[in-house]
């Protein structure tokens, strides 16, 4: 299969197009695309490289996820809509199977979060993916790092923990159970929180996505706004499987700084919390309030043991003492 079969069998008619706004997608030199007007126009991109975000041999369908959905991410810690992708393939070989098992799950994926794909690259070489998605927010309205105050409080979606200790199972070849099952698929099919960011914009003072850790993207906002802050480790969402898996301290660790969990994690002035609380009793995603911003500079965490002052233990690709 040539290059241009490849992108017209797979990569042509893939998505939803949910704000209208492509008007030209795959097929020519660019693609065309009108934004919703008092929009503003919101990009991030991500690649993975075998060997150094997924093991070698990883099934393709698990790397189409994994791909989009922290991609995703990124969009819902802006509060941002999605609208359209770009996809970057570097691929060994030219293998219908492996396209067939990628492109479905992302397919599927970008219906359900109404993204459309409106162009990409193809190349040959070591497998490497790249995804940029382009989404929209209401003009001045995005949630950004750098809105903390101190009295706000520090909210997280979700559960923490569950990623790493699904790539745990992997890395330990654990066999197969339900708590193993869930915690895999946290890992290879993180569920980006886009409805739920969605109402927190003009709530929310700060947001980030959690991809390194909570204590280490915590640290981005804390930085960004010139404040400090406390964690309560009791207060941190576990699920019971990470718990029964991973046993609670473990658990906690993981928590703080396992990487990858792509939940939000934002902070909400104290008069805006019970609106925003209210706003989401109806909603499937739930929201735990997990510290508070002061105006003290650096990042603490307390538990029974007392307080103290944490570094933020994040993935670092070019520091010495970057953990994987
Ligand atoms: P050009 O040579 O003009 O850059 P290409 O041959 O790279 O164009 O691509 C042809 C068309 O296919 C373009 O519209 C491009 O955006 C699209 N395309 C290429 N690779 C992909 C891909 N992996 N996913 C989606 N669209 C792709
Ligand atoms: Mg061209």
């Amino acid at each position: 299969m040539d290059e241009f079969e490849l992108i017209r069998q797979y990569f042509s008619d893939l998505g939803q197009d949910s704000s209208g706004c492509v008007e030209l997608g795959v097929g020519d030199d660019c693609a065309i695309v009108s934004p919703p007007p008092g929009q503003q126009l919101v990009f991030s991109i991500d690649t993975l490289v075998e060997g150094t975000h997924f093991l070698p041999d990883t099934p393709a369908q698990q790397i189409a996820t994994r791909l989009l959905g922290a991609t995703l991410s990124d969009l819902a810690a802006m509060g941002a809509r999605p609208g359209f992708f770009t996809l970057a393939l570097t691929l060994p070989e030219s293998d219908p199977e492996w396209l067939a098992a990628f492109a479905e799950p992302l397919a599927k994926m970008a219906e359900r979060h109404g993204v459309r794909l409106v162009g990409g690259d193809t190349t040959k070489g070591p497998l490497t993916l790249t995804v940029q998605v382009h989404g929209w927010v209401e003009y001045g309205r995005a949630l950004r790092r750098d809105g903390a105050c101190p009295g706000d409080a520090v909210y997280v979606t979700g559960t923490l923990g569950d990623s790493r200790a699904g790539l745990e199972t992997l890395l330990q070849n654990i066999p197969h159970s339900e708590d193993v099952a869930y915690l895999q698929r946290r890992f290879f099919a993180p569920e980006p929180r886009l409805s739920t960011a969605q109402l927190l914009t003009g709530q929310a003072s700060a947001a980030i996505d959690i991809s390194d850790g909570l204590l280490a993207d915590l640290q981005h906002v804390l930085s960004a706004s010139h404040v400090g802050a406390c964690i309560e480790l009791e207060e941190l969402p576990l699920s019971p499987a990470l718990r029964r898996f991973a046993g609670e301290d473990k658990a906690v660790e993981w928590a703080c700084s396992g990487g990858e969990d792509f939940e939000v994690c934002f902070t909400l002035p104290p008069d805006h919390e019970e609106a925003v609380l209210d706003s989401l009793v109806h909603h499937d995603v739930p929201v735990w309030k997990v510290g508070e911003i002061r105006a003290e500079l650096g990042l603490f965490v307390r538990d029974a043991a007392g307080e103290r002052p944490v570094t933020a233990r994040g993935f670092n690709h070019f520091s010495e003492h970057a953990e994987s």
